[in-house]
């Protein structure tokens, strides 16, 4: 039986902490937990189920959001249509990046904030991330574009941070000539 996870809102004052790195093994709770985000996520980019759940479209998810202060984010990647790739990383690490900065189109948005905010997050277009997976082994994830904002965006979550955090409020809005929208 599917049941819906309990995602925090913006206003609550964890979202504002910062995670605590998390020591292996991991508990059979939080495996668990992983598991949820994983099929919640996926479901949410299926039409037929975002639908059945009444589920708000996602790609990614930190358990500070779910209201756990770990080190651990969750991003469902639709690589190609009705085709998903999952990225489970503990303790993630941005270690290196690209000069060149990139916003989404359309600004980002959060499963934890249920209003459209306006803007461009201006990202790194590209970051290799480095960590653990869910048994401690160490890994390496080299993401671009849209991956690589998903990546920023979650990590972000584990310090704190919320996307609109990041827009310029006095310049909201970018051009193509100042910076890659994608
Ligand atoms: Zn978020």
């Amino acid at each position: 039986m599917f049941k819906k996870l309990n995602i925090l809102d913006e206003k609550d004052k964890r979202l504002r902490m910062i995670s605590k790195d998390v020591q292996f093994p991991l508990s059979a709770e939080d495996k668990e937990l992983i598991d949820r985000m994983i099929e919640e996520l996926t479901y949410s980019q299926i039409e037929e189920y975002e639908k059945k759940y009444n589920l708000r479209p996602g790609t990614g998810l930190a358990f500070p959001q779910l209201g756990l202060l770990k080190r651990i984010i969750v991003i469902v990647d639709e690589y190609e249509k009705g085709k998903f790739e999952n990225y489970v990383v503990v303790n993630p690490v941005i270690v290196s990046n690209s000069k060149e900065m990139i916003a989404a189109d359309v600004g980002e948005g959060c499963l934890s904030v249920n209003r459209e905010v306006e803007g461009h997050v201006p990202r790194y277009a590209r970051v290799t991330v480095e960590g653990y997976d869910i048994d401690g082994n160490k890994i390496k994830i080299r993401a671009r574009e849209e991956l690589a904002i998903a990546f920023q965006h979650e990590i972000d979550h584990l310090n704190g941070i919320l996307f609109f955090d990041r827009i310029n409020k006095d310049k909201p809005f970018f051009s193509e000539y100042e910076i890659r929208l994608i």
